[in-house]
C-alpha cells in the first residue's frame, strides 16, 4: 500500500508533448490537438538550440508549464500560450507573428506573460508588497495569464538547483512574498504548497533538510500507523456501501515548519504529519463517511469542522474531523467529494475545468458554477457590484482586475489609481502640494500631457514650478480618483476666498461712502452682531467673502448696520428733528406789544409816531431812534422823507397780524411699526410748512405703531399737505386728523 505524495525531494520528470495531450484529454472530450501540436512545433523551432542552465533544450521548460496547466484542466489556448510563453522574450519572434499565427487570444496571453516577466519585484518594500500582487493580477487581465506565470513559476522553482546561490536566494523570496499568495489568493493550494516548500528549501535550507530528516525518520513509524487505519476505515466503509477513496498525504512541509515556529513545538508534538482523505461521490456520502469512522474511532473533541455546510470563503469545502487512534495518538481526516476536492487543489483553475464540463461528466451543474464565481469575488476582493454571475462570467476574461491602474514614482514606489487616471490623480497622490503646483509630466521619461490616462507600469515623474498659479478647473475633467478631485477643489475654493474677501472689502467700502458713512459709524460691535447673526456668518470675514462672492450685496449688509445705527440713534434724531421743526415757530420773531415786527430784531422798543399816526394795514418804515427804540412811520409821512438822508438808521418793520388763520390740528397716525418710522414722518412733515407742536407714540401688541402729531398750520390746505406727505411714508397706512 502506498501513500500518495509523501515528500517530495525529487523534482517531477520531464513531459513530452505526447503527455501533455494525454493529461489535456483527461479533462475534455475535445481536444484540439492540432493546436497544440503546431504551438509546440513552433515553440521549438525558434528556441531552436537554446538551453536550460540545467543542459537541457529550451523546449523542455515550455512543455513542463504546459503540462502543469494541463493538469490544472486549463483549455486549449493557455496549453498553447503556455508553450509559446517565452519566445517573444528569448527569440526575434514577435508579438505581431504570434497574433498572424495563432491569433489575437494567444498573441494577448504570450504579451501578457512576457510583460509580468518585465517587472523587477526585488526591491519592493515590505508595506507594499500586496500593492504588487494586486499589480500582478491587474496586469494579467486575461486571469489565464496569471496561471501561466505561477506555471511558469513552478517550473523555474522545480529546476532551480541549476542556478547561482544568490539567484536561487532572490527567485525563492520573490516566490514567497509573490507567487505563493497569488496563488493562494487564487485558491490554487496544491500550487501554493509545491511553491512554498521549493522556497521553503532555498531559504532556509538548514531548517529544510532537518525538518526533512525528521519526518522521514519518523516515516516508518508513521506510514505503520497511519496505514492500519486506512485500511481499517476503507473496510467499514466498503461495509456501509460507501464508494469512496481513501487516501494518506504528508502535510507540507513549510506548514509544518510553520506550525512549529508559531506554536513553539517540535516535530514530535505535531501529530498530524500525514492527513487521511476520504475522497467520496457526493455530499450525502461525506456526512456518511463521517458517522463510520467516528464509529471506528473517538473524535478529538473541539477538533470538528464541517466546511461543507459553511464553505471557507474562498469556497474550499470540506470535513475536518480529529480522531484518536491507538495509545490515543491524533490523526486528521478530511472528508469530501471529488468536486470539492478539485477546488481545492485548484482553485480558479477549476473554473476551466467545469467550463469544459467533461471532466465530472455527468454532475455539472450550473448552480455550483454561481457559487464558485461568488468565492472568486470575494477572494479576490472584487470591488465591481456585478450582479449576474453570467454577466460575471463573461467579462472575467478581460475585465478582472480592472479598475486600478498602478504606475510607479521615479524612485520606484507604487501607486495604485484608479483605472484612467492620469498624472494629475498621480501627483495629487504624492501630495497636495505636488498637485497644486504641477505645471507638467513625464511619462516613462518622455514629456506627456498631464492628462494622459496612465497605464500600469508607468513611471511618472511630475514637474512643479513654483510660479505656478494652482490647478485649472479644467483638470477636474480628467481627474479619476476622488481624493484628487477634492483636493483641486478646495484649492479653489480657499483661492476664491481671500479675492473675493477683498473684493467684498471694497463694495463693502465703497457703499459706506457712497451713503456718506464712515467705516467706524457702522462697524461698531453693537451693529455688526446681529448683522453676523442675521446672515448666520461667523466672522466678518465670512460676510465679506459673501458680499465679494455675490451671495450678498453691499446694500443689504450696510441697511441691516444703519438699521442698529438708527435704533441707538433715533431717539436723539427724533428730539433733534422734532426742535428743528418747531424752531420755524420759534424763529417767528416775537412781535412787540404795539403790533410791529422789527426785522432781524426781537424785543426792541417799538414807537408809532405820533406826527403821521400808522394804522395796522398801512404801509410803514422804521426809524433808529437814538435812545428811544424804534420809531414807525407811514411810508407816506412827511418826516420820512426827511429822514432819508439817514438811510442807514432807517429798518424794515411790518405789522404782526395775530390771528392769521393759523390753528393747531392733531393728526393720528397708523402704520406697521418699524425702525426709523417716526423720523420718517418727521422728515416728510418738515417738507411742507407745518409746525409741529407735539408728538406721542404708541405700538399696539399687534406691532402697529399709533402716532399723534399735534401741528400748527396756517390753514386747511397746509393741514392737507401734511397729510399728504405723512402717507407717502412707508409702512403708513392709515392718517386722519382727529
Ligand atoms: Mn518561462
Amino acid at each position: 500500500m502506498k501513500i500518495n505524495g509523501v515528500i517530495k525531494l525529487q523534482e517531477p520528470k520531464n513531459k513530452t508533448i505526447q503527455e501533455v495531450i494525454a493529461k489535456r484529454k483527461e479533462h475534455s472530450r475535445r481536444v484540439d490537438t492540432k493546436l497544440i501540436m503546431k504551438a509546440y512545433n513552433y515553440a521549438k523551432s525558434r528556441h531552436g538550440d537554446q538551453l536550460r542552465k540545467s543542459g537541457e533544450p529550451y523546449i523542455i521548460h515550455p512543455l513542463n508549464v504546459a503540462y502543469i496547466l494541463a493538469d490544472m484542466g486549463l483549455d486549449d489556448s493557455t496549453i498553447a500560450a503556455a508553450l509559446l510563453h517565452d519566445v517573444v522574450e528569448d527569440t526575434d519572434v514577435t508579438e505581431n507573428d504570434i497574433t498572424k499565427e495563432f491569433g489575437q487570444e494567444i498573441s494577448d496571453m504570450v504579451a501578457g506573460v512576457t510583460k509580468l516577466g518585465n517587472i523587477s519585484f526585488a526591491t519592493v518594500e515590505e508595506q507594499q508588497v500586496e500593492d504588487y500582487r494586486k499589480m500582478f493580477l491587474a496586469m494579467g487581465k486575461d486571469i489565464r495569464v496569471i496561471l501561466i506565470k505561477l506555471a511558469d513559476r513552478l517550473h523555474n522553482m522545480r529546476t532551480l538547483k541549476y542556478l547561482k546561490r544568490d539567484r536561487q536566494i532572490a527567485i525563492s523570496k520573490e516566490t514567497m512574498d509573490l507567487y505563493a499568495p497569488l496563488a493562494n489568493r487564487l485558491g490554487l493550494y496544491s500550487l501554493k504548497w509545491e511553491l512554498e516548500d521549493l522556497a521553503f528549501k532555498y531559504l532556509y535550507p538548514e531548517e529544510y533538510h532537518e525538518l526533512v530528516e525528521g519526518i522521514n525518520k519518523k516515516r516508518e513509524e508513521r506510514l505503520q500507523f497511519i496505514e492500519k487505519i486506512m485500511a481499517d476505515i476503507r473496510v467499514a466503509l466498503k461495509k456501509h456501501r460507501i464508494d469512496a477513496e481513501v487516501t494518506g498525504r504528508a502535510k507540507h512541509l513549510y506548514s509544518i515548519y510553520k506550525k512549529m515556529k508559531r506554536d513553539n513545538k517540535t516535530l514530535d508534538q505535531i501529530y498530524d504529519l500525514f492527513a487521511l482523505r476520504i475522497l467520496v461521490n457526493s455530499v450525502k456520502d461525506c456526512y456518511a463517511a463521517l458517522g463510520v469512522v467516528h464509529e471506528l474511532y473517538n473524535p478529538m473533541p473541539g477538533r470538528f469542522k464541517d466546511y461543507i455546510a459553511v464553505p471557507k470563503p474562498n469556497m474550499y469545502q470540506s470535513i475536518h474531523t480529529t480522531l484518536l487512534g491507538e495509545n490515543g495518538t491524533p490523526f486528521e481526516v478530511q472528508i469530501r467529494t471529488w468536486e470539492m476536492h478539485h477546488i481545492a487543489e485548484y482553485g480558479i483553475a477549476a473554473h476551466w475545468a467545469y467550463k469544459e464540463a467533461s471532466y465530472f461528466g455527468k454532475k455539472q451543474s450550473v448552480k455550483v458554477t454561481e457559487d464558485k464565481l461568488a468565492w472568486l469575488r470575494e477572494t479576490l476582493e472584487w470591488q465591481k457590484d456585478m450582479q449576474d454571475p453570467q454577466e460575471f462570467l463573461d467579462t472575467l476574461k478581460t475585465e478582472l482586475f480592472e479598475d486600478e491602474v498602478y504606475v510607479f514614482t521615479p524612485k520606484g514606489k507604487i501607486i495604485v489609481l484608479p483605472r484612467g487616471a492620469t498624472p494629475i490623480d498621480f501627483a495629487y497622490s504624492i501630495h497636495q502640494e505636488i498637485g497644486n503646483k504641477m505645471t507638467g509630466c513625464k511619462i516613462n521619461s518622455k514629456m506627456m500631457p498631464i492628462v494622459t490616462p496612465l497605464r500600469n507600469g508607468d513611471i511618472v515623474e511630475i514637474i512643479t514650478s513654483d510660479n505656478s498659479k494652482g490647478p485649472s478647473r479644467d483638470w477636474l475633467k480628467f481627474v479619476k480618483s476622488s481624493s484628487a478631485k477634492n483636493k483641486i477643489k478646495s484649492w479653489f475654493k480657499k483661492a476664491l476666498k481671500t479675492e473675493n474677501i477683498e473684493k467684498g472689502k471694497d463694495l463693502i467700502e465703497k457703499e459706506l461712502k457712497r451713503i456718506g458713512f464712515s467705516h467706524s459709524d457702522l462697524f461698531k460691535n453693537q451693529y455688526v452682531e446681529p448683522m453676523l447673526k442675521k446672515y448666520n456668518y461667523k466672522n466678518l470675514d465670512e460676510m465679506y467673502l459673501a458680499v465679494g462672492f455675490g451671495a450678498n450685496s453691499a446694500g443689504k449688509v450696510i441697511a441691516r448696520l444703519l438699521q442698529e445705527y438708527r435704533k441707538e440713534h433715533q431717539e436723539e434724531e427724533v428730539e433733534e428733528k422734532i426742535k428743528e421743526l418747531s424752531k420755524a415757530k420759534q424763529r417767528k420773531p416775537k412781535a412787540s406789544s404795539s403790533g410791529i415786527i422789527v426785522k432781524g430784531i426781537d424785543n426792541c422798543l417799538v414807537k408809532l409816531s405820533k406826527c403821521c399816526n400808522p394804522l395796522p394795514g398801512d404801509e410803514i418804515v422804521g426809524y433808529i431812534t437814538k435812545g428811544r427804540g424804534v420809531s414807525v412811520h407811514r411810508k407816506d409821512c412827511p418826516n420820512v422823507k426827511n429822514l432819508i438822508s439817514e438811510e442807514n438808521r432807517m429798518i424794515d418793520v411790518e405789522w404782526y397780524i395775530e390771528n392769521k388763520e393759523s390753528y393747531q390740528a392733531d393728526i393720528e397716525i397708523h402704520s406697521n411699526d418699524r425702525s426709523g418710522l417716526l423720523l420718517d414722518i418727521l422728515k416728510e412733515i418738515g417738507t411742507t410748512k407745518a409746525t409741529i407742536l407735539g408728538v406721542k407714540t404708541k405700538t399696539t401688541k399687534e406691532r402697529i405703531a399709533i402716532i399723534v402729531i399735534t401741528l400748527e398750520v396756517e390753514g386747511l390746505d397746509e393741514l392737507n399737505k401734511a397729510i399728504k406727505a405723512i402717507r407717502k411714508v412707508d409702512s403708513v397706512y392709515d392718517v386722519r386728523r382727529i
